[in-house]
């Protein structure tokens, strides 16, 4: 009791220090632009609103609210002036655990949360939806109007970080990366215009968008192609014991391959292993209708211990696939990128799992940890539909299939930081690890030698270096347009995140 007293007169008081900066104090002063202070009530409920607690702890000088994209032109405006060089972050649906990548201490932070139209023109067969939804208000929103974007498979996800560095969907067999069917930014630039990037408007921008984050300016919305879908698709989860891990990852294998005879099936394939108690699998899968066929039958021919699916709404799926994005604790996450082993090499899946286990035990002795691994299918399909439509800044071979890797550490965020470290490591000696393990196979032939694999920034580590994955004539490209838009390094120099 007398523990819970002091950790929580000590949230108020770091709360409680934090100094009204040059930003806050002006917007305040100047505009009626929504602005919270600390100890406000809506102050608390936003910040209190990401995935990982680390990014909760960081305390902004004052969270701004824009409404418009006007409001966001000012605010950025307000940032440059006078020879402000106060540091601030974009938040949307706070789910990088990465520290500062939409999360910041002691300076502003501009939450997107009022910027949460969305708005479907089924003439056009288009969707117009603010960076402040999470993909849950975008599926009800439209829910019963027989349309959908290419989002997030977890409701509780934001708009704005999965549209900016990619966006893995159940549709992306489909209809390619979520970014692949953006068709206009409207995005607010360093200098405080508010400009719209497509395919006929500010090409290089619009494409240097694909895959670039946050590198180019505040987006206020994005226009997607929409695609029918039934009012009630086919989904849920299968749970499988761990001594099935070898069965599984056959099956994953060969549903990624043969992804042309299923192109409206996906799944999420992870593996959860809370360390004190038993490891299981955890397979969520999808259909694009209401009878999926024999497109999962490999995977039940193993025999999972539980099956849930069944016919439902988008929507209500993926309300119901928040349990996965659990809150409460501190989070490191991880990625990397494996070619798709050939069926006499299946063994190379193996290893990546015995490697994550080794390394994930050897946390123990952390509070609270749990380790898990997802093996997410990107097939050559979805590369191809992405390249047709026009590519994107990661412009991988789609003559090959490919598995990314969604690897992350939860653990309960003691005071003092005592077990950040000791995560912060165990993560990278996963990803390093990953990474050495897919040379290696390259190397003896086990992999297909593909020089390009890139990193799926949604996915990544702030340890990782996602524009040194990216291709060099694609990175130069994406600087060049960096220079055009922000000439003064505005938000290369005052947000976080990987900059070009
Ligand atoms: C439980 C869980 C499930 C996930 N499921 C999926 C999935 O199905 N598919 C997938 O692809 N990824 C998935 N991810 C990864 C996810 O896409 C990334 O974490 C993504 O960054 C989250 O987006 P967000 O808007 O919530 O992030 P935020 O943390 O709010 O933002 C992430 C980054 O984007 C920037 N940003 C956000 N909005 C804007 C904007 N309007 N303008 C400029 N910059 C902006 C921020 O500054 C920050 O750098 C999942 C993650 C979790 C934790």
């Amino acid at each position: 009791m007398t523990k819970k007293l002091i950790f929580g007169l000590t949230a108020l008081a770091s709360i409680a220090s934090v100094v009204v900066s040059d930003t806050c104090r002006t917007i305040q002063d100047t505009t009626a632009i929504e602005l919270d202070h600390p100890l406000s009530t809506d102050y608390l409920t936003e910040n209190f609103e990401y995935w990982s607690t680390a990014c909760s702890a960081l305390k902004p000088s004052c969270i701004l609210s824009p409404t418009t994209a006007e409001e966001v032109s000012t605010i950025v405006k307000t940032l440059r002036a006078n020879g402000n060089t106060e540091k601030f972050a974009i938040k949307s649906g706070g789910h990088s655990p990465n520290k500062y990548f939409a999360s910041i201490d002691g300076s502003p932070l501009i939450s997107t949360r009022k910027l949460n139209e969305v708005n479907l023109d089924a003439a056009s067969q288009t969707v117009r939806v603010g960076p402040g939804n999470r993909w849950v208000d975008v599926a009800k929103a439209l829910d019963g109007s027989g349309y959908t974007p290419v989002g997030g498979r977890i409701g509780d996800v934001g708009v704005g970080g999965l549209m900016l560095y990619g966006g893995l969907s159940f549709l992306s067999a489909q209809n390619g990366w979520a970014m692949s069917n953006v068709l206009e930014y409207e995005v607010v630039l360093a200098n405080g215009t508010i400009a719209k990037a497509s395919k006929d408007h500010n090409k290089d921008l619009f494409d240097a968008m694909h895959g670039g984050g946050n590198n180019f300016g505040i987006v206020t919305s994005f226009l997607l192609q929409a695609y029918p879908i039934d009012n009630e698709i086919w989904a849920g989860y299968f749970i499988f014991t761990p001594d099935k891990q070898s069965q599984i990852l056959a099956a994953i294998r060969d549903f990624t391959e043969n992804y042309d005879d299923h192109p409206k099936a996906a799944i999420i394939s992870t593996t959860v292993m809370p360390l004190d108690l038993v490891e299981a699998w955890l397979m969520f899968v999808f259909y694009d209708g209401q009878d999926p066929g024999d497109a999962f039958k490999q995977f039940l021919d193993i025999g999972p211990i539980a099956n849930t699916a069944k016919k439902q709404s988008y929507a209500s799926y993926l309300e119901a696939n928040n349990f996965a994005a659990i809150r409460g604790f501190s989070y490191e996450m991880g990625t990397e990128t494996t070619p798709l082993p050939a069926k006499t090499d299946v063994y190379v899946l193996d290893s990546y799992i015995n490697f994550w286990r080794k390394t994930a035990k050897t946390l123990f002795a952390t509070a609270g940890i749990i380790a898990s691994i997802a093996y997410q299918p990107v097939p050559k399909r979805q590369l191809r539909i992405a390249k047709e439509k026009g590519g994107d800044l990661l412009d991988m071979d789609e003559n090959y299939d490919y598995i990314v890797f969604e690897m992350n550490l939860s653990y309960i965020n003691l005071p003092f930081d005592w077990d950040d470290k000791r995560v912060q490591d165990a993560m990278k000696t996963l990803y390093t690890g990953q990474k050495a393990l897919i040379d290696g196979f390259i190397k003896n032939g086990s992999l297909p030698s593909i020089p390009h694999l890139p990193l799926f920034a949604n996915d990544g580590n702030q340890g990782q270096d996602y524009w040194g994955r990216i291709k060099p004539e694609k990175r130069a490209f994406a600087k060049k347009v960096q220079e055009l838009v922000d000439p003064d390094n505005f938000f290369r120099s005052r947000t976080g995140s990987w900059k070009v």
